[in-house]
């Protein structure tokens, strides 16, 4: 072994962060043993608080230390407009848009009959429950257009058949099975202008 064990083991986790290589992860990890004690504490303390506080909002799913989270608390934002995503770090995608002014409904998931992941894995019931409150309701279908992204996006529609919903996708703009949060922003802000209503 290279190097002490200890290092090591700071390497290794470093490894498990996406686009890390062996080669950044020791740079990462020799690099951060040189930093004062001070800040590496405040880091280490933040990670773990961080871990530990944050969790999804009651409401619409997205990562957030309170119970629910700032954005489902704007009174500002239009509460008949959701746009179903994903996961949270498709909502932050979205926000840096600057213009969207609805509101989020984050499934921390999507159906997979080959990974045998339901409707009642995922963030979806509470879904269903939040439009039937709503008078005329607007959903934004923004799922990956990969297999699990399309049974999703064709679950939602059929059960929401016949009830008084607007239902609308992203244009076509999308590349296939892409992260909506690795899309560039003017892209995205394309096929939210374009989204295409999908509901009767
Ligand atoms: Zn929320």
């Amino acid at each position: 072994m290279v190097y002490p064990k200890k290092l090591e083991d700071i390497i290794e986790f470093y490894k498990k962060l996406p686009g890390i290589g062996e080669k950044s992860a020791e740079r990462m990890a020799l690099a951060t043993l040189e930093l004062p004690f001070e800040q590496i504490n405040n880091f280490s303390l933040s990670l773990v608080e961080a871990k530990e506080h944050l969790k999804p909002c009651k409401i619409c799913g997205h990562i957030t230390d309170k119970e629910i989270c700032d954005i489902c608390n704007d009174e500002t934002r239009d509460k008949n407009l959701i746009c179903v995503l994903e996961d949270y770090k498709s909502v932050f995608a979205f926000e840096k848009l600057g213009n969207y002014r609805g509101n989020y409904h984050v499934l921390n998931g999507l159906i997979s009959p080959t990974e045998d992941i339901g409707y009642e894995d995922i963030n979806l019931t509470s879904l269903i429950e939040r439009v039937e409150k709503l008078e005329k309701p607007e959903l934004i279908l923004a799922l990956k257009s990969n297999i699990e992204g399309e049974t999703t996006t064709l679950f939602i529609t059929k059960i929401l058949e016949g009830k008084d919903v607007l239902i609308s996708r992203l244009s076509y703009g999308i590349p296939i099975g892409a992260d909506i949060d690795y899309i560039d922003v003017m892209t995205l802000d394309k096929a939210l202008d374009d989204r295409k209503q999908i509901s009767e």
